[in-house]
């Protein structure tokens, strides 16, 4: 069975189409479920980080839910999860006000995701020549290190784009290989599930994240796996898994994860 859990909608600001598009185009493309997973509230986001707006307001957290749920009524020939996309501070107050909004609705999984290094906010294209002034495999390194440190925090079920550093194309010319096996083994250790994220493809990047190598360490180490296109318009979702499927199959993997009421059930692939 394939699955696409990570699909946003206009509320975070950027992403076009309505709900009902995002479900018939999932539909067409023959998916059998798929879940909302819209960029929970940057209200935790500490002062004094840079300008990131990508997020719905808390007061549309409400409403957010009771359009998934009504979708779930129209079209029971799909399945349709109610997700929710949570990004990582590292910052104590950050977190309780993470924990705090995720308690706000019975999310059937949600995606933890780290998009700030600091106050910079690593994948915006606002902030490019913050990666001109930085070694870039130390920059990688502490990239790793949150999201182990957001791994172990027990709040995330799915780690959300493992290496979206590389998004722009900066890639340090070390191998990478060591810091791969050890977000593995502390991934495998947390208990979470990492997703394929497909988007990547479609930016500078061009490469899913994690990176096929990266895959090839969480698949050693045991880490379930799930999928997400992380789309933004209508014509994404499901885009590019017929790669990702190949892949994942010539790598033994035959199921993925997918949840509900935040508990994980293996399907098979
Ligand atoms: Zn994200
Ligand atoms: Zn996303």
């Amino acid at each position: 069975m394939i699955l696409d859990y990570h699909i946003h909608t206009t509320r975070c600001g950027h992403a076009e189409g309505t709900m009902v598009e995002y479900v018939e185009k999932a539909l067409e493309r023959g998916l059998k479920e798929i879940g909302f997973s819209d960029h929970l509230p940057l209200s935790p986001a500490p002062e004094g980080t840079w300008s990131c707006d990508w997020a719905m307001q808390e007061t549309e957290l409400q409403d957010y839910k009771n359009d998934v749920l009504k979708l779930r009524d129209e079209y029971p020939e799909i399945t349709i999860k109610l997700g929710i996309e949570a990004d990582f501070f590292p910052e104590k107050e950050s977190i309780a006000k993470t924990k705090a909004l995720l308690q706000l609705c019975d999310w059937d999984y949600v995606i933890g995701s780290v998009h700030h290094v600091g106050p910079w906010p690593i994948d915006s294209s606002l902030y490019l020549t913050e990666f001109e002034k930085r070694d870039l495999y130390k920059t990688y390194e502490e990239y790793f290190s949150l999201v182990i440190e957001a791994a172990h925090l027990g709040i995330f079920d799915i780690m959300g784009h493992l290496d979206v550093i590389k998004k722009y194309g900066y890639r340090p010319k070390e191998d990478l290989s060591s810091l791969y096996i050890d977000v593995a083994k502390e991934l495998k250790k947390s208990g979470m599930v990492f997703e394929i994220n497909t988007s990547g493809l479609r930016k500078i990047a061009k490469e899913i994240y994690p990176a096929p190598l990266f895959v090839k360490e969480l698949v050693e180490a045991k880490v379930p796996v799930t999928l997400g296109s992380d789309s933004h318009s209508p014509d994404e979702v499901g885009k590019d898994f017929g790669y990702v499927v190949s892949l994942l199959k010539s790598l033994g993997v035959d199921e993925i994860a997918s949840f509900s009421k935040r508990k994980k059930v293996m399907v098979s692939l």
